[in-house]
């Protein structure tokens, strides 16, 4: 069994990172989408709307669990039995950070291996940031984002 986390802060769930679960539901048994609770971010959903956000979208996917994490990444990989930590690239942009982050893990946790999958180029130019501030400034975020999310985004921004 090879279990997978991917972590995040999912403010909110977007399609780029739908489309990387369930490419990587067909590589690993399970996936863990750990929801970060971020709160230096000052993200726009609290961990418990994003959590509950996150698992509507997967609620048909038996090997899919959602769960929000306020400690060690490398803490909660281990206490859910994973053995790898998935990340998403998009551009070359994303590689510093990542690159620094998959050593500081690996670092803590040498038996944990940082896997990444790259992007689907229709997402490549998708971020949560982004949906937020076209959302703000009423645009339109149906090819971005699932139904439930966009209800949930105008209800928070009024
Ligand atoms: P974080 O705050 O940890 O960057 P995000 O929720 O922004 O959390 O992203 C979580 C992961 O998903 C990151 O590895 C990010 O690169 C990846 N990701 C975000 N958007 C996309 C996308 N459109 N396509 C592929 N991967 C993505």
């Amino acid at each position: 069994m090879v279990n997978a986390v991917y972590p995040g802060t999912f403010d909110p769930i977007t399609y780029g990172h739908i489309d990387l679960v369930k490419r990587a539901t067909k590589i690993f048994d399970n996936v863990v989408v750990a929801v970060a609770s971020s709160s230096g971010k000052q993200p726009l959903f609290t961990m418990q709307e994003r959590v509950t956000l996150a698992r509507n979208v997967f609620s048909d996917y038996s090997n899919v669990s959602v769960v929000g994490f306020d400690n060690l990444l490398v803490d909660f990989t281990k206490d859910h039995n994973a053995s790898v930590i998935l990340r998403g690239l998009r551009a070359v942009s994303d590689f510093e950070y990542e690159f620094q982050l998959a050593g500081m893990n690996r670092n803590l946790a040498p038996d944990i291996e940082t896997i990444f999958l790259t992007t689907a180029e229709q997402y490549a130019y998708l971020s949560s940031t982004l949906v937020k501030e076209v959302a703000r400034l009423g645009g339109n975020i149906t090819k971005f984002v699932p139904e439930q999310v966009i209800a949930e985004i105008k209800q928070k921004l009024g």
